[in-house]
């Protein structure tokens, strides 16, 4: 269920100029909108399973693309029952403006980009449900100009051809290999969002060494029953799987309503202390490994265009949008949050596409 300071499943992924939305809840439209991101024209959308919590936000979205005139074409990817989904929401949303593409994908499903690929994996929650692992190609390794002009290469096209990893020739019949002007190829990065899951060894699996595995803690470990019962996590139980599969930072998402964040935080944070909880609004900048680690950007994405209207958003207090219980905690880093004084406007998009 939303909470007042909280939207239902929607993350945007960034990788240069692409933008793939993952799940699309109630409201999930209007938060774009709210956001640094706006609502633009999505090429592709992603649904993880059709609990009704990750896909009601489509029809609305759907329908405002159609009411702007949009023609580009859009793409949605989920598991198995796509089309019976679709089949059901096309009574809401009417004829559209523009051709939608269904492509049901299953475990072991692998989209080629080029530079990266999109890995399919089954998760555990009782449905047909998918994660998403975004898996970058190893980078060429860095391209050494001192050590180029010492063998006597030529600025120009060869340099380019020995970047590419070929071999050349140079005027008098001397061989260049590229292993002498390229460093080791450098890794690349790696994002897992599982989706609703309980705590499963396909996850384990795919999410190796990520960079950032996104995962849900529906509870904490208090209620590990009923996370057992319905097919959750406890803050517990995704920790203890980060912590297995060695990933850089974890992000913990899809908590119940009863949960504010810093509980939950605090459990997890207990057992992997790379945790953290983002809130709607924040961003995770996932840097190049030798440009350091994984970070949470708090507000990221909240534009301040809002806050300038007068008949705009309540702030804070206004509808009674505050926490229930305590006032959270603002002095923890790992807890996204409080958009007070932080400064908006992509500052930090995900990183370069390199
Ligand atoms: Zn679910
Ligand atoms: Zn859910």
């Amino acid at each position: 269920m939303p909470t007042a300071r909280r939207g239902l499943a929607g993350m945007l992924v960034r990788r240069g100029g692409e933008r793939m939305l993952v799940d699309c809840g109630e409201g999930t439209q209007r938060q774009l909108l709210r956001s640094t991101v706006g609502l633009i024209e999505l090429p592709e959308i992603f649904l993880t399973h059709y609990h009704a919590d990750h896909y009601l936000g489509l029809p609305g979205m759907l329908k405002t693309f159609a009411l702007r005139g949009r023609d580009v074409p859009l793409v949605v990817h989920g598991p198995p029952g796509l089309t019976d989904l679709f089949a059901g929401l096309q009574r809401i949303f009417g004829k559209l403006t523009y051709p939608i593409e269904l492509v049901e994908l299953r475990d072991g499903d692998v989209l080629d980009r080029g530079e990266y690929r999109i890995v399919v994996f089954r998760v555990s929650h009782g449905v047909a449900a998918n994660g998403y692992a975004f898996v970058e190609v190893p980078r060429p390794g860095r391209f050494d100009v001192d050590a180029a002009r010492a063998l006597g290469v030529p600025e120009g096209p060869l340099f380019g051809r020995l970047q590419a990893g070929k071999a050349i020739a140079l005027a008098g019949g001397v061989e260049v290999r590229p292993g002498q002007v390229l460093g080791a190829p450098r890794s690349g990065r790696k994002v897992v969002l599982a989706g609703d899951t309980a705590p499963a060894a396909t996850v384990l699996e795919v999410a190796g060494e990520a960079d950032v595995l996104v995962h849900e803690a529906t509870f904490a470990e208090e209620e590990s029953e009923r996370a057992e019962e319905t097919a959750h996590s406890t803050a517990t139980g995704a920790a203890r799987l980060a912590r297995a599969a060695k990933v850089k930072m974890l992000a913990l998402t899809h908590l119940s309503n009863r949960y504010f964040g810093p509980e939950i935080l605090r459990e997890a944070r207990g057992i992997f202390p790379e945790t953290v909880v983002p809130r709607d609004f924040d961003i995770i900048d996932v840097r190049f490994q030798e440009r350091g680690s994984p970070r949470l950007v708090k507000a990221g994405a909240r534009t301040t265009r809002e806050e300038a209207e007068p008949h705009g958003e309540h702030g804070a207090g206004g509808g009674g949008g505050g926490p229930r219980r305590g006032g959270g905690d603002p002095d923890d880093p790992g807890v996204g949050g409080d958009p007070v004084g932080a400064s908006p406007g992509g500052r930090a998009a995900s990183g370069g596409a390199g």
